[in-house]
Protein backbone atom coordinates (compact mmCIF):
# COMPACT_ATOMS: atom_id res chain seq x y z
CA UNK A 1 0.00 0.00 0.00
CA UNK A 2 1.23 3.29 -0.88
CA UNK A 3 0.71 6.90 -0.67
CA UNK A 4 0.13 8.94 -3.84
CA UNK A 5 -0.46 12.50 -5.32
CA UNK A 6 -2.87 12.75 -9.10
CA UNK A 7 -2.80 16.47 -10.18
CA UNK A 8 -5.41 17.04 -12.85
CA UNK A 9 -5.33 20.11 -15.15
CA UNK A 10 -7.86 21.95 -16.60
CA UNK A 11 -8.46 19.90 -19.43
CA UNK A 12 -8.90 16.72 -17.44
CA UNK A 13 -11.65 18.59 -15.37
CA UNK A 14 -13.25 20.77 -18.67
CA UNK A 15 -16.57 19.39 -17.93
CA UNK A 16 -18.61 16.76 -15.87
CA UNK A 17 -18.58 14.01 -17.86
CA UNK A 18 -14.34 14.76 -17.27
CA UNK A 19 -14.23 14.54 -13.76
CA UNK A 20 -16.53 11.72 -13.63
CA UNK A 21 -13.55 10.08 -15.98
CA UNK A 22 -11.15 11.40 -13.32
CA UNK A 23 -12.74 10.01 -10.48
CA UNK A 24 -12.92 6.64 -12.20
CA UNK A 25 -8.98 6.92 -12.56
CA UNK A 26 -8.81 7.87 -8.82
CA UNK A 27 -10.68 4.57 -8.04
CA UNK A 28 -8.30 2.11 -9.89
CA UNK A 29 -5.71 3.29 -7.23
CA UNK A 30 -7.98 3.24 -4.32
CA UNK A 31 -9.21 -0.43 -5.46
CA UNK A 32 -5.34 -1.22 -5.33
CA UNK A 33 -5.10 -0.41 -2.10
CA UNK A 34 -3.26 2.99 -2.04
CA UNK A 35 -4.41 6.16 -0.08
CA UNK A 36 -4.88 8.72 -2.28
CA UNK A 37 -4.49 12.71 -2.27
CA UNK A 38 -6.21 14.10 -5.91
CA UNK A 39 -5.31 17.77 -6.82
CA UNK A 40 -7.24 19.51 -8.94
CA UNK A 41 -6.88 22.86 -11.03
CA UNK A 42 -10.10 24.83 -12.37
CA UNK A 43 -11.81 23.41 -15.52
CA UNK A 44 -10.12 24.74 -18.74
CA UNK A 45 -10.72 28.34 -19.33
CA UNK A 46 -11.82 28.94 -16.24
CA UNK A 47 -9.21 30.71 -14.64
CA UNK A 48 -8.51 33.22 -17.62
CA UNK A 49 -12.26 34.07 -17.41
CA UNK A 50 -11.83 35.51 -13.70
CA UNK A 51 -8.54 37.17 -14.60
CA UNK A 52 -10.28 39.13 -17.82
CA UNK A 53 -13.13 39.83 -15.38
CA UNK A 54 -10.99 41.65 -12.56
CA UNK A 55 -9.27 43.53 -15.11
CA UNK A 56 -12.42 44.49 -16.51
CA UNK A 57 -13.85 45.53 -13.63
CA UNK A 58 -10.91 47.53 -12.18
CA UNK A 59 -7.82 47.96 -13.87
CA UNK A 60 -5.97 48.42 -11.40
CA UNK A 61 -7.45 45.78 -8.68
CA UNK A 62 -6.35 44.87 -5.19
CA UNK A 63 -4.27 41.72 -5.35
CA UNK A 64 -6.50 40.44 -2.69
CA UNK A 65 -9.79 40.41 -4.16
CA UNK A 66 -7.75 39.16 -7.42
CA UNK A 67 -7.24 35.96 -5.57
CA UNK A 68 -10.75 35.74 -4.23
CA UNK A 69 -12.00 35.74 -7.31
CA UNK A 70 -9.23 33.67 -9.18
CA UNK A 71 -8.98 31.02 -6.54
CA UNK A 72 -13.01 30.24 -7.07
CA UNK A 73 -12.53 28.08 -10.11
CA UNK A 74 -10.36 25.28 -7.95
CA UNK A 75 -13.15 25.27 -5.78
CA UNK A 76 -15.97 24.03 -8.03
CA UNK A 77 -13.76 21.08 -9.34
CA UNK A 78 -12.68 20.12 -6.28
CA UNK A 79 -16.47 19.95 -4.91
CA UNK A 80 -17.45 18.02 -8.08
CA UNK A 81 -14.91 15.62 -7.97
CA UNK A 82 -15.24 14.90 -4.30
CA UNK A 83 -19.16 14.11 -5.51
CA UNK A 84 -18.28 12.30 -8.96
CA UNK A 85 -15.72 10.09 -6.10
CA UNK A 86 -18.53 9.69 -3.65
CA UNK A 87 -20.91 8.36 -6.64
CA UNK A 88 -18.62 5.58 -7.28
CA UNK A 89 -18.78 4.49 -3.50
CA UNK A 90 -15.61 6.09 -2.59
CA UNK A 91 -15.41 7.96 0.94
CA UNK A 92 -13.85 11.20 -0.73
CA UNK A 93 -13.94 14.96 0.43
CA UNK A 94 -12.88 18.57 -0.80
CA UNK A 95 -10.46 20.73 1.16
CA UNK A 96 -10.02 24.37 0.22
CA UNK A 97 -6.05 25.83 0.87
CA UNK A 98 -7.75 27.39 3.87
CA UNK A 99 -9.20 24.50 5.52
CA UNK A 100 -5.70 22.41 5.04
CA UNK A 101 -4.40 24.72 5.81
CA UNK A 102 -1.68 25.34 3.36
CA UNK A 103 -0.17 28.65 4.46
CA UNK A 104 1.63 30.91 2.22
CA UNK A 105 3.61 34.58 2.32
CA UNK A 106 1.88 37.65 2.23
CA UNK A 107 2.49 37.87 -1.90
CA UNK A 108 -1.04 38.05 -3.46
CA UNK A 109 -1.61 36.18 -6.66
CA UNK A 110 2.02 34.68 -6.56
CA UNK A 111 2.19 33.40 -3.21
CA UNK A 112 4.82 30.87 -1.43
CA UNK A 113 3.50 27.68 -0.13
CA UNK A 114 5.55 28.13 3.84
CA UNK A 115 3.84 25.33 5.79
CA UNK A 116 1.01 22.67 5.14
CA UNK A 117 -0.52 20.52 8.07
CA UNK A 118 -0.99 17.45 7.51
CA UNK A 119 -2.44 15.51 10.61
CA UNK A 120 -6.17 15.23 9.74
CA UNK A 121 -5.36 14.59 6.30
CA UNK A 122 -3.68 11.81 7.10
CA UNK A 123 -5.93 10.50 9.96
CA UNK A 124 -8.64 10.75 7.39
CA UNK A 125 -6.44 9.41 4.49
CA UNK A 126 -5.95 6.60 6.64
CA UNK A 127 -9.02 6.00 7.43
CA UNK A 128 -9.62 4.74 3.79
CA UNK A 129 -11.05 8.36 2.91
CA UNK A 130 -9.59 10.73 -0.61
CA UNK A 131 -8.81 14.08 0.26
CA UNK A 132 -9.88 16.17 -2.95
CA UNK A 133 -7.34 19.29 -2.83
CA UNK A 134 -8.07 22.55 -4.57
CA UNK A 135 -4.80 23.21 -6.21
CA UNK A 136 -3.62 26.66 -7.19
CA UNK A 137 -4.46 28.55 -3.10
CA UNK A 138 -3.99 28.76 0.20
CA UNK A 139 -3.62 31.06 3.01
CA UNK A 140 -1.91 34.22 3.90
CA UNK A 141 -0.79 35.88 6.78
CA UNK A 142 -3.64 37.75 6.99
CA UNK A 143 -6.04 35.15 7.38
CA UNK A 144 -6.72 35.77 3.45
CA UNK A 145 -6.86 33.43 0.46
CA UNK A 146 -3.91 33.77 -1.64
CA UNK A 147 -3.05 31.83 -5.34
CA UNK A 148 0.31 30.66 -6.32
CA UNK A 149 0.42 31.75 -9.22
CA UNK A 150 -0.58 30.70 -13.09
CA UNK A 151 -0.28 27.05 -13.21
CA UNK A 152 0.42 26.70 -9.59
CA UNK A 153 -1.74 23.42 -9.24
CA UNK A 154 1.25 21.65 -10.30
CA UNK A 155 3.22 23.37 -7.42
CA UNK A 156 0.24 22.46 -4.84
CA UNK A 157 0.19 19.20 -5.89
CA UNK A 158 4.38 18.59 -5.60
CA UNK A 159 4.17 20.20 -2.25
CA UNK A 160 1.31 18.22 -1.08
CA UNK A 161 3.38 14.87 -2.17
CA UNK A 162 6.54 16.25 -0.32
CA UNK A 163 4.58 17.12 3.02
CA UNK A 164 2.75 13.63 2.97
CA UNK A 165 6.21 11.55 1.59
CA UNK A 166 4.15 10.24 -0.94
CA UNK A 167 5.65 7.72 -2.96
CA UNK A 168 4.49 9.59 -6.15
CA UNK A 169 3.21 12.77 -7.58
CA UNK A 170 1.62 11.76 -11.00
CA UNK A 171 0.84 14.77 -12.96
CA UNK A 172 -2.29 14.25 -15.69
CA UNK A 173 -2.17 16.26 -18.84
CA UNK A 174 -3.63 17.11 -22.20
CA UNK A 175 -0.69 15.75 -23.66
CA UNK A 176 1.26 12.27 -22.95
CA UNK A 177 4.67 13.72 -21.54
CA UNK A 178 7.34 15.71 -21.63
CA UNK A 179 8.28 16.32 -25.08
CA UNK A 180 11.75 17.75 -26.55
CA UNK A 181 9.18 20.62 -27.42
CA UNK A 182 5.58 21.66 -27.72
CA UNK A 183 4.32 18.82 -29.68
CA UNK A 184 1.20 21.42 -30.43
CA UNK A 185 4.17 23.39 -32.49
CA UNK A 186 6.55 21.02 -33.51
CA UNK A 187 5.00 17.65 -34.57
CA UNK A 188 8.04 16.13 -34.77
CA UNK A 189 8.55 16.71 -31.06
CA UNK A 190 9.65 13.30 -29.30
CA UNK A 191 8.30 12.20 -25.94
CA UNK A 192 11.26 11.37 -23.40
CA UNK A 193 11.16 8.39 -20.78
CA UNK A 194 13.19 10.57 -18.86
CA UNK A 195 14.44 14.44 -17.90
CA UNK A 196 16.73 15.89 -15.22
CA UNK A 197 15.13 17.94 -12.46
CA UNK A 198 17.70 20.38 -13.61
CA UNK A 199 16.69 20.35 -17.73
CA UNK A 200 12.70 20.32 -16.40
CA UNK A 201 13.32 23.41 -14.30
CA UNK A 202 14.90 25.30 -17.71
CA UNK A 203 12.71 24.03 -19.52
CA UNK A 204 9.72 25.03 -17.41
CA UNK A 205 11.62 28.33 -16.65
CA UNK A 206 11.94 29.34 -20.20
CA UNK A 207 8.22 28.71 -20.90
CA UNK A 208 7.82 24.80 -21.37
CA UNK A 209 4.67 25.53 -19.17
CA UNK A 210 3.87 21.56 -18.94
CA UNK A 211 5.19 21.77 -15.60
CA UNK A 212 5.18 25.23 -13.24
CA UNK A 213 8.79 25.69 -12.21
CA UNK A 214 8.29 26.27 -8.39
CA UNK A 215 6.77 22.52 -8.36
CA UNK A 216 9.65 21.47 -10.42
CA UNK A 217 12.26 22.98 -7.83
CA UNK A 218 10.20 21.49 -5.02
CA UNK A 219 10.29 18.29 -6.38
CA UNK A 220 14.07 18.58 -6.86
CA UNK A 221 14.66 19.63 -3.34
CA UNK A 222 12.33 16.96 -2.00
CA UNK A 223 13.04 14.23 -3.75
CA UNK A 224 9.92 13.57 -5.16
CA UNK A 225 8.98 11.11 -7.52
CA UNK A 226 7.48 13.05 -10.37
CA UNK A 227 5.31 11.79 -13.69
CA UNK A 228 3.90 13.48 -16.19
CA UNK A 229 1.16 11.61 -18.25
CA UNK A 230 -1.81 11.96 -20.37
CA UNK A 231 -5.53 11.64 -18.63
CA UNK A 232 -6.99 10.81 -21.88
CA UNK A 233 -5.05 7.30 -22.19
CA UNK A 234 -3.21 4.89 -20.72
CA UNK A 235 0.32 5.53 -22.25
CA UNK A 236 3.71 5.95 -20.21
CA UNK A 237 4.50 9.23 -19.25
CA UNK A 238 7.74 11.11 -18.76
CA UNK A 239 9.78 10.77 -15.03
CA UNK A 240 11.90 13.65 -13.92
CA UNK A 241 14.43 12.08 -12.19
CA UNK A 242 18.25 12.57 -11.42
CA UNK A 243 20.76 13.36 -13.83
CA UNK A 244 22.49 10.26 -13.04
CA UNK A 245 19.42 7.98 -13.63
CA UNK A 246 19.42 9.16 -17.74
CA UNK A 247 21.58 6.85 -19.28
CA UNK A 248 20.98 8.39 -22.69
CA UNK A 249 24.01 9.97 -23.96
CA UNK A 250 22.53 13.44 -25.02
CA UNK A 251 23.78 16.93 -25.47
CA UNK A 252 20.72 18.76 -25.50
CA UNK A 253 17.23 17.78 -24.47
CA UNK A 254 14.77 20.13 -25.17
CA UNK A 255 13.95 23.63 -26.63
CA UNK A 256 11.73 25.96 -25.11
CA UNK A 257 10.34 29.06 -26.08
CA UNK A 258 8.22 32.22 -24.41
CA UNK A 259 6.53 34.59 -25.99
CA UNK A 260 5.89 36.38 -22.32
CA UNK A 261 8.98 38.58 -23.39
CA UNK A 262 9.27 42.16 -24.41
CA UNK A 263 12.60 44.08 -25.48
CA UNK A 264 13.62 48.19 -24.07
CA UNK A 265 16.39 49.69 -26.23
CA UNK A 266 18.02 52.95 -24.18
CA UNK A 267 19.73 54.73 -26.70
CA UNK A 268 22.59 57.20 -26.14
CA UNK A 269 22.85 56.52 -22.39
CA UNK A 270 26.70 57.75 -21.28
CA UNK A 271 28.64 55.16 -21.64
CA UNK A 272 30.77 55.34 -18.08
CA UNK A 273 30.84 53.03 -15.04
CA UNK A 274 27.56 53.05 -12.81
CA UNK A 275 25.63 54.08 -15.70
CA UNK A 276 23.92 49.97 -15.74
CA UNK A 277 23.59 50.47 -12.07
CA UNK A 278 21.55 53.70 -12.68
CA UNK A 279 19.92 52.19 -15.23
CA UNK A 280 18.75 48.45 -13.61
CA UNK A 281 18.84 49.80 -9.77
CA UNK A 282 14.92 51.78 -10.16
CA UNK A 283 13.87 48.71 -11.85
CA UNK A 284 14.68 46.28 -9.42
CA UNK A 285 12.99 48.50 -7.25
CA UNK A 286 9.99 48.20 -8.14
CA UNK A 287 10.26 44.27 -8.69
CA UNK A 288 10.98 44.40 -12.26
CA UNK A 289 13.29 41.73 -13.32
CA UNK A 290 15.38 42.34 -15.93
CA UNK A 291 16.31 39.04 -17.81
CA UNK A 292 18.42 39.14 -20.93
CA UNK A 293 21.29 42.39 -21.25
CA UNK A 294 23.36 43.56 -24.11
CA UNK A 295 25.19 46.79 -24.39
CA UNK A 296 26.33 47.96 -27.81
CA UNK A 297 29.38 48.96 -28.30
CA UNK A 298 30.45 53.05 -27.85
CA UNK A 299 30.37 54.33 -31.38
CA UNK A 300 31.35 58.08 -30.23
CA UNK A 301 33.57 56.90 -27.17
CA UNK A 302 30.74 58.85 -24.87
CA UNK A 303 27.05 57.51 -25.39
CA UNK A 304 26.25 53.80 -25.93
CA UNK A 305 23.01 51.94 -26.39
CA UNK A 306 21.72 48.94 -23.83
CA UNK A 307 19.23 46.34 -24.81
CA UNK A 308 17.45 44.29 -22.28
CA UNK A 309 14.28 42.22 -21.72
CA UNK A 310 11.64 41.36 -19.13
CA UNK A 311 8.44 40.38 -18.86
CA UNK A 312 5.76 41.06 -20.89
CA UNK A 313 3.34 42.02 -18.53
CA UNK A 314 5.99 44.43 -17.02
CA UNK A 315 6.85 46.72 -20.11
CA UNK A 316 4.40 50.02 -19.18
CA UNK A 317 5.52 49.94 -15.52
CA UNK A 318 9.44 49.09 -16.66
CA UNK A 319 9.25 52.37 -19.52
CA UNK A 320 7.23 54.22 -16.88
CA UNK A 321 10.20 53.90 -14.45
CA UNK A 322 12.61 54.79 -16.66
CA UNK A 323 11.09 57.78 -18.18
CA UNK A 324 11.12 58.91 -14.21
CA UNK A 325 14.87 58.67 -14.14
CA UNK A 326 15.47 60.18 -17.51
CA UNK A 327 17.36 63.28 -16.26
CA UNK A 328 19.25 61.08 -14.11
CA UNK A 329 20.16 58.54 -16.80
CA UNK A 330 20.27 61.37 -19.84
CA UNK A 331 19.56 58.87 -22.59
CA UNK A 332 18.28 59.77 -25.82
CA UNK A 333 15.41 57.84 -26.35
CA UNK A 334 13.39 54.29 -25.12
CA UNK A 335 12.49 51.82 -28.21
CA UNK A 336 10.25 49.60 -27.00
CA UNK A 337 9.01 45.68 -28.84
CA UNK A 338 6.80 43.31 -27.55
CA UNK A 339 6.61 42.05 -31.04
CA UNK A 340 9.97 38.99 -29.84
CA UNK A 341 10.19 35.30 -28.44
CA UNK A 342 12.71 34.04 -26.43
CA UNK A 343 14.55 30.58 -27.73
CA UNK A 344 16.47 28.29 -25.53
CA UNK A 345 18.16 25.01 -26.00
CA UNK A 346 18.45 23.24 -23.10
CA UNK A 347 20.57 19.80 -22.16
CA UNK A 348 22.79 18.63 -19.27
CA UNK A 349 25.32 17.16 -21.89
CA UNK A 350 25.93 21.20 -22.64
CA UNK A 351 28.92 20.77 -19.82
CA UNK A 352 31.09 18.80 -21.84
CA UNK A 353 30.13 19.42 -25.66
CA UNK A 354 31.43 22.43 -27.42
CA UNK A 355 29.84 23.65 -30.21
CA UNK A 356 25.99 23.78 -29.07
CA UNK A 357 25.62 27.81 -29.66
CA UNK A 358 27.69 27.74 -32.62
CA UNK A 359 24.92 25.09 -34.49
CA UNK A 360 22.14 27.60 -32.95
CA UNK A 361 23.48 30.49 -34.23
CA UNK A 362 24.37 29.47 -37.70
CA UNK A 363 21.00 27.54 -37.61
CA UNK A 364 18.56 30.72 -37.56
CA UNK A 365 21.84 32.58 -39.63
CA UNK A 366 20.77 29.92 -42.97
CA UNK A 367 16.91 30.78 -42.52
CA UNK A 368 17.94 34.24 -42.61
CA UNK A 369 16.34 34.96 -38.98
CA UNK A 370 18.11 37.68 -37.09
CA UNK A 371 19.22 37.06 -33.37
CA UNK A 372 18.68 40.40 -30.97
CA UNK A 373 20.16 39.35 -27.90
CA UNK A 374 21.63 36.31 -26.83
CA UNK A 375 22.34 34.58 -22.99
CA UNK A 376 24.05 31.36 -22.06
CA UNK A 377 23.92 29.24 -18.71
CA UNK A 378 25.62 26.08 -18.06
CA UNK A 379 23.14 23.92 -19.42
CA UNK A 380 21.19 26.46 -22.35
CA UNK A 381 21.34 29.29 -24.55
CA UNK A 382 18.84 31.35 -25.15
CA UNK A 383 18.57 33.73 -28.19
CA UNK A 384 15.73 36.60 -28.15
CA UNK A 385 14.61 36.82 -32.02
CA UNK A 386 11.28 38.72 -34.17
CA UNK A 387 8.01 36.43 -33.06
CA UNK A 388 7.17 35.97 -36.68
CA UNK A 389 9.69 33.44 -37.42
CA UNK A 390 8.53 31.51 -33.48
CA UNK A 391 7.82 28.17 -35.51
CA UNK A 392 9.44 28.42 -38.58
CA UNK A 393 12.97 28.81 -35.86
CA UNK A 394 11.57 25.95 -33.04
CA UNK A 395 11.46 23.71 -36.52
CA UNK A 396 14.54 24.52 -37.87
CA UNK A 397 16.28 23.86 -34.29
CA UNK A 398 14.87 20.88 -33.44
CA UNK A 399 15.98 19.27 -36.69
CA UNK A 400 19.27 20.50 -36.55
CA UNK A 401 19.91 19.15 -32.80
CA UNK A 402 18.49 15.87 -33.87
CA UNK A 403 16.07 16.09 -31.73
CA UNK A 404 13.32 14.99 -34.80
CA UNK A 405 10.95 11.92 -34.13
CA UNK A 406 11.88 8.87 -36.69
CA UNK A 407 8.83 6.80 -37.32
P1 LIG B 1 -2.66 21.66 -17.45
O1 LIG B 1 -3.90 22.48 -17.57
O2 LIG B 1 -2.92 20.19 -17.47
O3 LIG B 1 -1.80 22.08 -16.31
P2 LIG B 1 -0.90 23.11 -19.27
O4 LIG B 1 -1.57 23.79 -20.40
O5 LIG B 1 -0.48 23.94 -18.11
O6 LIG B 1 -1.84 21.90 -18.81
O7 LIG B 1 0.39 22.32 -19.79
C1 LIG B 1 0.31 21.39 -20.86
C2 LIG B 1 0.74 22.05 -22.17
O8 LIG B 1 2.12 22.36 -22.13
C3 LIG B 1 0.61 21.16 -23.38
O9 LIG B 1 -0.67 21.19 -23.91
C4 LIG B 1 1.68 21.71 -24.34
O10 LIG B 1 1.11 22.52 -25.36
C5 LIG B 1 2.55 22.60 -23.46
N1 LIG B 1 3.98 22.30 -23.60
C6 LIG B 1 4.95 23.22 -23.80
N2 LIG B 1 6.15 22.64 -23.89
C7 LIG B 1 5.97 21.32 -23.73
C8 LIG B 1 6.85 20.19 -23.73
N3 LIG B 1 8.18 20.32 -23.88
N4 LIG B 1 6.31 18.96 -23.55
C9 LIG B 1 4.97 18.81 -23.38
N5 LIG B 1 4.10 19.85 -23.38
C10 LIG B 1 4.57 21.08 -23.54
N1 LIG C 1 -6.13 27.23 -12.66
C1 LIG C 1 -4.86 27.87 -12.48
C2 LIG C 1 -4.36 28.43 -13.79
O1 LIG C 1 -5.02 28.29 -14.81
C3 LIG C 1 -3.84 26.96 -11.86
C4 LIG C 1 -3.48 25.74 -12.67
O2 LIG C 1 -4.23 25.36 -13.57
O3 LIG C 1 -2.44 25.16 -12.40
O4 LIG C 1 -3.33 29.04 -13.82
MG1 LIG D 1 -0.43 23.67 -16.03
Amino acid sequence: MARIVQKFGGTSVADVERIKHVALRVKREVDAGHQVVVVVSAMAGTTNRLVEWTGQTSRLHDAREYDTVVASGEQVTAGLTALALQDLGIAARSWLGWQIPIRTDDVHGKARIESIATAEIKQRLSEGQVAVVAGFQGIGPDGRITTLGRGGSDTSAVAMAAELGAERCDVFTDVDGIYTTDPRIVAKARKLDRIAFEEMLEMASQGARVLETRSVAMAMNNRVRLQVLSSFTDTPGTLVVDEDEIVENRVVSGIAYSRDEAKITVEGVADRPGVAAALFGPLADDAINVDMIVQNVSADGATTDMTFTIARADLDRALAVLQRQRAALGFRALKPDSNVVKISVIGVGMRSHAGVAQLMFKTLAERGINIQVISTSEIKVSVLIAADYTELALRALHTAYGLDQTE
